[in-house]
């Protein structure tokens, strides 16, 4: 039997899991990536759970114990910096760059196609053919969707499916270590570390070093802040020029009267543990959030992974481990099914659709008092936020148990 073979569209996170995973069960994978350039450069700091580098082993990738750190603790400040809530947790972190790095160096150069826009799929019983924006096209027995939350794939087959704003965004910056005053280094990086204002959730994470080799610790804020879709969203996506990029904005062009405006407000509402880090931060992302769900994951030969599919508010700190596991079921059906792919496609839409639907449904319920009143709708008004300490508990990837890697 010839080696089967597979179109990946995507070349981030999901599509790196998904196609590393696929070659060690025996494929041959082509990857499309719409960008031009590496993309490493692009994430922060993620919440992480035992499935992420477990998928990253099965790859061939080691896991030495830099790539993550340990959170003991959820603390809640006041504005005024005083601890007013903590809860023990066990918890792990990495950063985006060091699981994009080891998984793209995993993956050979001479399969990976930047530059490559897909426009849409043509499929029949037997094939399935990509086509892209330079007319280029190719062909495999199986086309996976990595290609995020505004995916041409889902449109392709689900024009009425479309990410749904929620009426706030986040707000992400990195801090090395030695930018933060030396009596708060200790908690910033054993302790997650939020601080309430209404409507508004800010916390820092410590994250993973660039790399092994001795560099200073990093560590994250991340601030939840309502924002009207059409005017203060817009505005902050307006760059110098006039010139708005819709809903989200490379950080380099945010404007400097933004960034100000910003780290005025982190003076004024946030802990000054973590309004340093909004101060110090170099380059803040700004990201509109999202809620996305599927109702189907597969379409004959053709399956999505990760964002494509389902969207969770980024206050559970799993999406990336589920791009893992996503990609991992997907291997283990096509497995499984030896070579019956609508066998395999129907086993893994069986195995994920409601794991992708919980964690949204997770996500929202913990970002739920962060939406604006709907002035229209009651219903939908300013949710009570839940007790400081049930929000704690609640937060992030959860307690890791039983933890593989060592300490
Ligand atoms: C504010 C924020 C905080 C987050 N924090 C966490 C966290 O703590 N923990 C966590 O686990 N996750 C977190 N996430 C989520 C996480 O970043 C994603 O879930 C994860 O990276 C999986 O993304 P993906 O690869 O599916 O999609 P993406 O990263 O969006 O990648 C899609 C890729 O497809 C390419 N592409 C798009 N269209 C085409 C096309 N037509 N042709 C070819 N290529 C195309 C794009 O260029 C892109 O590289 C956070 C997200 C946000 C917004």
């Amino acid at each position: 039997m010839s080696q089967p073979r597979a179109l990946v569209i995507g070349g981030s996170l999901s599509g790196l899991f998904t196609a590393n995973l696929l070659r060690t069960i025996g494929w041959h994978v082509e990857v499309f990536e719409r960008a031009n350039n590496d993309l490493a450069g692009r994430g922060a700091g993620l919440g992480a759970q035992a499935d992420l580098f477990v998928a990253m082993q099965r790859i061939g990738i080691q896991i030495d114990r830099s790539i993550w750190t340990e959170v003991r603790s959820h603390i809640c400040l006041d504005q005024n910096g005083k601890s007013i809530c903590e809860v023990p947790v066990r918890e792990v972190t990495t950063a985006w760059d060091r699981v994009y790095r080891a998984l793209r160096q995993a993956f050979s150069d001479e399969h990976y196609h930047g530059g490559m826009t897909l426009t849409r799929c043509e499929q029949n019983e037997r094939r399935v053919v990509a086509v892209f924006a330079n007319d280029a096209r190719a062909e495999a027995d199986l086309l996976v969707g990595a290609d995020g939350m505004r995916s041409t794939v889902r449109r392709q087959f689900m024009p009425e499916i479309a990410p749904r704003y929620v009426g706030y965004v986040a707000w992400r910056g990195v801090v090395e270590e030695g930018q933060i005053p030396l009596r708060w280094r200790s908690q910033t990086f054993h302790d997650m570390v939020f601080c309430l204002a209404p409507g508004e959730l800010a916390f820092s994470i410590p994250m993973a070093a660039y790399d092994n080799v001795g560099r200073a610790r990093r560590c994250m804020f991340v601030w939840f802040r309502p924002a009207e879709y059409a005017s203060s969203l817009r505005q902050w996506c307006t760059d110098a020029t006039g010139h708005c990029h819709g809903d989200s904005i490379p950080p380099p062009l945010i404007r400097e009267e933004v960034l100000t405006e910003l780290k005025l407000a982190a003076r004024t509402l946030l802990a000054p543990q973590l309004a340093v880090l909004v101060a110090c931060a170099r380059e803040p992302i700004l990201s509109a959030i999202f809620d996305l769900e599927v109702p189907r994951l597969t379409f004959g030969r053709v399956a999505l992974v990760g964002d494509a599919a389902f969207v969770a508010r980024p206050h559970v700190g799993t999406a990336v481990t589920k791009a893992a596991q996503d990609a991992q079921a997907l291997a283990a059906a096509l497995v499984g099914a030896e070579g019956n792919i609508e066998a395999a496609l129907a086993s893994y839409e069986n195995s994920r659709k409601q794991a992708g639907s919980e964690l949204v449904a997770r996500g929202r319920r913990l970002g739920a008092h962060l939406e604006p009143k709907q002035p229209d709708n009651d219903t939908l008004g300013e949710r009570a936020r839940p007790p400081i300490d049930i929000l704690l508990r609640e937060y992030g990837p959860g307690n890791i148990a039983n933890w593989p890697f060592g300490d």
